[in-house]
């Protein structure tokens, strides 16, 4: 068996232009284009190319990029004073403050800075209280986007086993709360958990965001899963996820690629809950 190939890469591809479509509404419905400030936190190279392609995309979506680009010495006062200016600013649809931010600050306080309703990136601790109870909110990016790759190739989660790997208040937890939400029984795995293999073997459903290279392998994966490769590494050659995909290939049903699977959503996914938070604040939400 080769396991079907999830291309991330396409569905960000519509779900951009659905956003670029939403946006094109609102615009014509006497709304104004929705605003991204994206906040980049002095220059390290692997933010500065994910802040440019999050521009680039929301600008060819119609939006406004608001970006701001403070240096890396400076103090947490002053980028608590830009995330308040933001805040105020209506112009301002989402706020993304790109992590991670210098050792020297504190990047939860300044998210929590950041308005529910501007929160783009699903990561303020009342985004997170509304996900857990079920309610309403601007999700995180990733992990939205992983669900949007499953709703996409049809594959049925109620009353299905789905394992989690990770337990990131940016991909891992949050992942769990979207799948438990569609009615999927829930496993979380960490690097405490007795066995991964074996647990993995009983998803259906196998989402993997350890960060680590190669970590789920052919013997954690049951035949027919569908298995989603969160992880990223850059090495000598090239991209690759948490999952040995070659391997994995031979027995999942179906498998995103490193690169060309979850990564592309992550934008999309962004894109989409600014235009969400745009109608919103703009009282024009369907
Ligand atoms: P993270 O904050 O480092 O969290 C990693 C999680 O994996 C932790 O919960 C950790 O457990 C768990 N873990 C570590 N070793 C493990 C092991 N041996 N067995 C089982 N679980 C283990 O990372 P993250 O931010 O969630 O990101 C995870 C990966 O996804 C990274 O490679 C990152 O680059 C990638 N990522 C990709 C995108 C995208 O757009 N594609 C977006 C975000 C992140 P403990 O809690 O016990 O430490």
């Amino acid at each position: 068996m080769t396991a079907r190939v999830i291309d991330g890469t396409a569905v960000a591809r519509r779900v951009r232009e659905d956003v670029g479509r939403g946006v094109a509404q609102l615009v014509a419905a006497g709304g104004r284009a929705p605003g991204l400030a994206t906040v980049l936190v002095g220059d390290d190279p692997a933010s500065e190319v994910y802040v440019r392609n999050k521009r680039r995309l929301c600008v060819a979506a119609g939006m406004q990029d608001l970006h701001r680009h403070l240096p890396g010495d400076v103090d947490q006062a002053s980028a608590a004073a830009l995330v308040d200016e933001l805040a105020a600013d209506p112009q301002v649809s989402g706020i993304l403050l790109q992590l991670p931010t210098p050792r020297h600050l504190d990047s939860d306080a300044l998210i929590a800075r950041i308005p529910a309703e501007k929160d783009v990136d699903g990561l303020t601790t009342a985004n997170a209280g509304l996900l857990a109870q079920g309610r309403p909110g601007l999700r995180p990016c990733t992990p939205a986007g992983v669900m949007a790759l499953l709703d996409e190739y049809d594959v049925p989660l109620a009353g299905a086993e789905a394992v989690v790997v990770g337990r990131s208040v940016l991909v891992g937890k949050p992942m769990a709360q979207l799948l438990l939400a569609r009615h999927a029984t829930v496993t979380v795995c960490h690097s405490r958990t007795r066995d991964l293999p074996e647990v993995c073997r009983r998803a259906d459903v196998l989402v993997v965001a350890a960060g680590i290279r190669g970590l789920v392998g052919r013997d954690a994966v049951k035949a027919g899963a569908t298995v989603i490769d969160v992880g990223i590494h850059r090495g000598d050659d090239g991209l690759v996820g948490d999952v040995e995909s070659d391997a994995v290939a031979e027995v999942a049903g179906a498998l995103t690629p490193v690169p060309g699977g979850v990564g592309p959503m992550t934008i999309a996914m962004l894109l989409a809950n600014t235009l969400t938070a745009a109608r919103v604040q703009q009282g024009l939400a369907d």
